[in-house]
């Protein structure tokens, strides 16, 4: 029998079992029990009492209290007011922040992104009546140890089934992010969205367009950590909200390939996007790697198949400029765009072992490793047998390794001479020509990593030197 709060009946119990009420820390049990000897109640609730009742990890504890802010900063002695418009302030109670939101009922929301005035209730139940979802909107009472359920989360949450609270256009009309929420709620928890809530996704779309950037950004990012971020990303295909944030993706859909693909690129891509291992900026790059493919499509009269020329190119580009629509950090919008523009791995056994250091150089050391992942998920997308493009992928692999092990330079900061031997033989005259000069040499190193010793790199920067000099004064002068 499934765990949960749920007896022989199969009726929903408002208690919680052993295991789920030893999951919850005594510090947020203490917390509560200090607001009620103040007089005051509190009640876990939302997401974190959702995860405790599927067993799920959690990160934040979030209390709804009967006390204003003014009284939460009274009875606690850390209090940080961190959200004091909307009654949220967070309490440092023994070394952990928690939420501490006062019950509230909201007004009109006149803008689809916040409710025009917040106003503090008395009763828990108008309090999780505001809220998105049902399975968010269940409350525990760890001192009376009882679950207030009073929109049926706990039944949503046996039959894993995502719903609005209430009238759903109406709650998605409040607030346009919810129905991204609720996309993404469907990758996190593997629930399916509630036909009535699905259907009403299509007429927010129009609220969803005024959501932040910098929001979106945030959900796209939790939506990564699912195990199958696809489940989400269907969703915002087929509701329109991807039409409205990343539309170029939605032209995958359809979108035919070549005879060794299986898949059309949307369902390509979904594939590779749940294939690969690693983090948000891993899953990123799967997401956006073959961004460029419908724009680049032509119909090739040689092999009378699809090419998808230069889509890496173009795919880094356009890759580039939504990273930066949507905010996300340098760092991360440099990765991301650095895989999606290498992704295409051509490697063969019969690459020189120059190649493979061509290879490492050009992607850099620390790109080695994710680019193989893409490259494997790449592979896994296609829909048909690819065990010898992984065996090869494994080669690359291992002679990447043993080249590196053998102390191969495949940087310019690797050769065992640098810009100062470089300035001394130009007299001291520096500028871009020292790094060409250094460049230059490491070309020569990675055909020949023999030459990497200080005499001999010294005799070939001499006759670099020289060859530079001669074709200067061989050009004609003006
Ligand atoms: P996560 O697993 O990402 O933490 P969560 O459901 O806990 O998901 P939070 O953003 O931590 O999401 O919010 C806590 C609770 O606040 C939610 O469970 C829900 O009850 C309520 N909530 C959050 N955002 C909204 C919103 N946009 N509209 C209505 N209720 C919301
Ligand atoms: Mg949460």
């Amino acid at each position: 029998m499934r765990a949960g709060p749920w007896a022989a009946t199969n009726r929903p119990m408002l208690a919680l079992t052993t295991t789920q009420r030893e999951a919850i820390p005594d510090d947020v049990v203490d917390l509560c029990r200090r607001l009620r000897d103040n007089g005051e109640r509190g009640w876990i609730v939302g997401g974190c009492i959702r995860d405790v009742l599927l067993g799920r990890p959690i990160s934040d504890w979030d209390v709804a209290t009967s006390a204003t802010p003014d009284r939460v900063q009274k009875i606690f002695r850390k209090v940080i007011p961190t959200g004091i418009e909307h009654g949220t302030v967070t309490v440092l109670h023994r070394g952990t922040p928690y939420e501490v939101t006062t019950l509230r009922g909201e007004g009109a929301y006149t803008d689809g992104r916040r409710p025009d005035q917040v106003f503090f209730v008395t009763d828990i139940e108008r309090d999780l009546a505001r809220r998105d979802f049902t399975v968010n909107a269940i409350a525990y009472d760890p001192l009376d140890e009882r679950l207030i359920d009073p929109l049926g989360g706990l039944a949503d949450l046996e039959a894993r089934s995502l719903r609005a609270v209430g009238d759903a256009a109406e709650r998605f009309g409040e607030d346009g992010l919810r129905i991204l929420r609720g996309a993404r709620f469907t990758a996190t928890l593997g629930f399916d969205l509630d036909p009535t809530t699905e259907a009403a996704f299509h007429g927010a779309i129009g609220v969803f367009s005024k959501v932040s950037r910098e929001r979106v950004r945030d959900e796209w990012i939790k939506t990564m950590r699912a195990e199958r971020p696809s489940r989400a990303f269907d969703v915002m295909r087929r509701t329109g909200i991807l039409d409205v944030t990343l539309p170029e993706l939605v032209q995958q859909y359809g979108c035919e390939q070549n005879k060794w693909h299986a898949y059309d690129v949307w369902h390509h891509t979904m594939a590779v996007l749940d294939a690969i291992v690693g983090d948000a900026t891993d899953k990123l790059s799967a997401l956006l790697h073959d961004i460029a493919k419908p724009r680049t499509r032509a119909m090739s009269d040689k092999t009378n198949d699809y090419t998808f020329y230069n889509h890496e190119r173009v795919g880094a580009d356009m890759a580039d400029a939504f990273l930066r629509e949507y905010r996300f950090s340098n760092d991360e919008r440099q990765q991301v765009v650095h895989l999606v523009r290498h992704h295409l791995v051509c490697y063969q056994s019969s690459w020189t072992d120059a190649a493979v250091r061509r290879f490492v150089q050009r992607v850099g050391r620390e790109g080695v490793d994710p680019l193989l992942r893409l490259a494997q998920a790449d592979a896994l997308g296609k829909g048909r047998p690819v065990e010898e493009e992984l065996a090869s992928l494994e080669e690359l692999r291992g002679r990447v390794a043993s080249l590196m092990a053998a102390g191969a330079a495949l940087s310019t900061g690797d050769l065992a001479i640098d810009g100062r031997d470089v300035l001394a033989r130009l007299d001291g005259r520096g500028g871009p020509i020292v790094g060409e000069l250094l460049r230059e040499l490491l070309e020569a190193v990675l055909e020949d990593p023999s030459l990497n010793a200080r005499d001999p790199l010294l005799r070939a920067l001499d006759a670099a030197v020289t060859r530079r000099r001669q074709g200067a004064q061989e050009e004609p002068k003006a």
